[in-house]
């Protein structure tokens, strides 16, 4: 593009502008070519490219380009590594230049709400500081090659089921703490060249026209963003409505259709020709520096992509359960593999984001080329079908061999992108497998390839579990370096396990009506219910184990320049090298709002040998005290006390220290009429008005004396009249109170 974009728009006309806010096709943005004005090119993500050079659809159905089938989001989560993700942001860069691919979709940063969503394996994690870490570490990877990503989808996308039309209905403070707040993170920290908006309404009202999501939130309130928003495909009723909301590009487009319906409603007064001219100079400006950036000559090399790959996959594995050390599998081992999905393994999702893979490998190859003593039975049919006789093999086998690595998971008819789950149970056949084997083998250890969360009815009677999800392409290497310990496992659960569906906060609500959404648990998402109820979960978020052990010693909190600054000593007490996440949550003591125990707030993966130990330092800034004040329309922090926790995993606490907060709100508000007695005596800065004037000294004594005490407090000033208290007693001691 050789002209200056604000040059350019004014030489369009009115249909010329109303054809660039929308796609020319399924994959591209309109050009204009007597204006040399060119089309970009947009492409799934987000675990590979899936750029499709003949028939197109946005569900992942046609054929697309060969390319390499990385980690899906659910598994490269669980590194808990900001440095994996940039890598993996870099190589899609790559990846995207080399196949002149402008704008990557991906990441996809929706929160996991609720288990038995259909496509929370596209998703980072529930926790949303995690997802903005992560997400924020993927864009900049896939931006600094010079190619754009579209964050991915905004916002409250959490459910497949009628997802074009059911609204998520949602309070305002779990809206911004929750599930819009990795996207201000990553739109402040990453500046992603674009937005994606959501199929589904907020509160009522179609994102893809929500004026106050796209423009006020989004590009005034946050500042900075100058990307353009774009549609989820076929997201957009009304172009026009859409356009005068802040949504720039409507893809795939209705053709003509979506052009000429711009074009009425300019011609009508319905759409102001500021609105539009807005969005096609975003428009514009991006396609300058998309075509800027473009690389004629960049590299791509598939092998060591692949490379990449397998040790993404193999350092985000968790560890779930491992008694007795049966893991790492010991050379003289004999081993029976049990599982079709050893053999033909789930690696990716199904849906937009299905990859056409460069070389699958399967685990079972590789735990025979790398193992010498091994025998292999399908054990089940993983459609469903009943099949007495592989199950008897199975189990025939599994009374000889000295341990049983037995492949579980979902099939992708059971799970993917566009409906959402029934069950956290594996298929009845599956299930049923491996209770038997672990009745005729005392070391059962179930490898999990699965988009989301597994209940385990066999959990007490197998030895070990390693959790894979969706590994991408190099499932077959990465799980047998880690079953054999060539790699030390050291991913964490970005998601809570719970024992029962029926113990997710969401089990009232999710999917119960096809109309509304409502997320009634507010702030209380994953670890965030569970800690509250006392609800001791399947697996806690957070929770991962290793071949060797970690010691946490002598934490110190040190107020530097509006900072906490943390140190921690990291030991590592086992006898091989590996990896640990130190994460840190804070828990608020102070403000007076619902608050959960605690919140992730900050993490590190740290490595190091055996017998090594390190001094961890973590920084805390302002971000990790703050609450959204809907009264306020802003975020607060409040003075006065809060827990540094840092641990192994949610639930797996080592040391604590509290914090004193001296730089924010005062949490005592404002004394008014409202204010009740038992609020006014627990305060220590008015201990002494209420020592020397008439009216405190009098309260002191009426409320000390009385055994009705607790009733009494239980009033408001404006009551006190019932107390004997005149009322220009209690105004002046209001005036006074304030004045403090
Ligand atoms: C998905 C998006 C995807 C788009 C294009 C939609 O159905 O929700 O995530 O990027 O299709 O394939």
């Amino acid at each position: 593009m050789n002209q200056d974009p604000e040059k350019l728009l004014e030489q369009l006309s009115l249909e010329e502008k109303a054809s660039l806010v929308s796609g020319t096709d399924f994959w591209y943005t309109t050009a204009i070519e007597c204006l040399d004005i060119p089309s970009l090119n947009l492409t799934d993500g987000p675990a590979g490219l899936r750029k499709q050079a003949g028939d197109s659809d946005a569900l992942g159905l046609n054929k697309s380009v060969e390319a390499i089938n990385f980690p899906a989001a659910n598994l490269i989560a669980c590194s808990f590594d900001r440095k994996a993700l940039q890598e993996l942001g870099e190589r899609l860069g790559n990846a995207a230049q080399s196949e002149d691919v402008s704008i990557l979709l991906g990441p996809g940063i929706n929160i996991k709400r609720s288990p038995l969503a259909g496509r929370n394996f596209e998703f980072f994690s529930e926790d949303p500081y995690l997802t903005g870490e992560l997400g924020a570490a993927y864009v900049k990877g896939v931006q600094n090659k010079g190619v754009g990503v579209s964050l991915k989808h905004f916002v409250a996308n959490n459910r497949e089921n009628q997802r074009f039309t059911v609204s998520s209905n949602i309070e305002e403070r779990p809206l911004r703490e929750i599930y819009l707040h990795a996207f201000e993170t990553i739109v402040k920290d990453a500046h992603p060249y674009t937005i994606m908006c959501s199929y589904n309404p907020l509160n009522g009202v179609l994102n893809a026209q929500n004026r106050t999501l796209l423009t006020d939130i989004l590009r005034n309130e946050w500042g900075g963003f100058d990307g353009i928003v774009l549609s989820d495909w076929g997201a957009v009723a009304d172009s026009a409505a859409s356009v005068q909301a802040g949504m720039d590009l409507e893809m795939p487009g209705k053709g003509k259709a979506s052009q000429q319906a711009v074009v009425e409603a300019v011609q009508n007064n319905q759409l102001a020709v500021e609105d539009l001219d807005n969005s096609v100079l975003r428009i514009l400006k991006l396609i300058q520096q998309l075509t800027d950036n473009a690389q004629t000559d960049p590299s791509y090399d598939k092998e060591k992509q692949h490379e990449l790959a397998r040790v993404l996959a193999s350092n985000s594995m968790v560890l779930l359960k491992n008694d007795e050390q049966v893991l790492p599998i010991k050379e003289d081992d004999s081993l029976l593999v049990v599982g079709e999905l050893a053999d033909n393994p789930r690696s990716q999702g199904g849906g937009s984001s299905h990859v056409n893979a460069y070389k699958v490998s399967s685990p079972l190859e590789n735990i025979q080329s790398g193992h010498s003593n091994v025998h292999f039975e399908q054990g089940y049919h993983l459609d469903q079908t009943a099949d007495k006789n592989l199950s008897s093999k199975a189990l025939e086998a599994a009374k000889k061999a000295d341990k049983v690595v037995l492949f579980a998971g979902f099939p992708e008819s059971l799970e993917s992108e566009g409906f959402d789950k029934d069950s956290l149970l594996l298929p009845e056949n599956q299930n049923r497998l491996i209770q038997e084997i672990s009745q005729v083998n005392d070391n059962v250890v179930v490898v999990l390839q699965n988009g989301s969360v597994v209940a385990m009815p066999w959990i007490h009677q197998v030895k070990a579990i390693l959790e894979t999800y969706l590994a991408g392409e190099t499932v077959g290497e990465a799980t047998w370096d880690v079953l054999k310990g060539t790699v030390n496992p050291s991913g964490k659960l970005a998601e809570t396990f719970p024992q029962r569906v029926e113990d997710n906060p969401t089990a009232l609500t999710f999917n119960a009506s096809t109309i509304d959404e409502n997320y009634r648990e507010g702030l209380f998402v994953g670890y965030r219910y569970y800690d509250k109820k006392k609800l001791a979960p399947l697996f806690p978020f957070g929770h991962g184990l290793s071949y060797t052990t970690f010691a946490y010693q002598d934490l110190t909190v040190e107020e530097k320049e509006n900072n906490f600054i943390l140190t921690v000593t990291l030991s590592n007490t086992g006898k091989v090298a590996g990896s640990e996440v130190v994460q840190v949550y804070i828990s608020n003591q102070t403000s007076n709002i619902e608050k959960p125990e605690k919140e992730l707030k900050q993490f590190e993966k740290v490595y190091l040998e055996p017998n090594e130990t390190k001094k961890v330092k973590i920084v805390l800034d302002d971000s990790a005290f703050m609450w959204y004040n809907v009264d306020k329309k802003d975020w607060q922090i409040d003075d006065g006390s809060y827990l540094v926790q840092v641990g192994s995993s949610s639930a797996d606490i080592r040391l604590t220290q509290e914090v004193t907060i001296q730089k924010g709100t005062k949490t005592h508000p404002e004394v008014t009429s409202d204010t009740y007695i038992a609020d006014i005596m627990k305060r220590d800065d008015l201990k002494d008005l209420i020592a020397t004037t008439e009216f405190g000294k009098t309260l002191n004594n009426l409320i000390g004396d009385d055994s009705n005490s607790k009733m009494l407090e239980n009033i408001p000033l404006r009551a006190a009249e019932m107390m004997g208290f005149s009322p220009a007693q209690v105004k002046a001691f209001i005036d006074k109170a304030n004045e403090k």
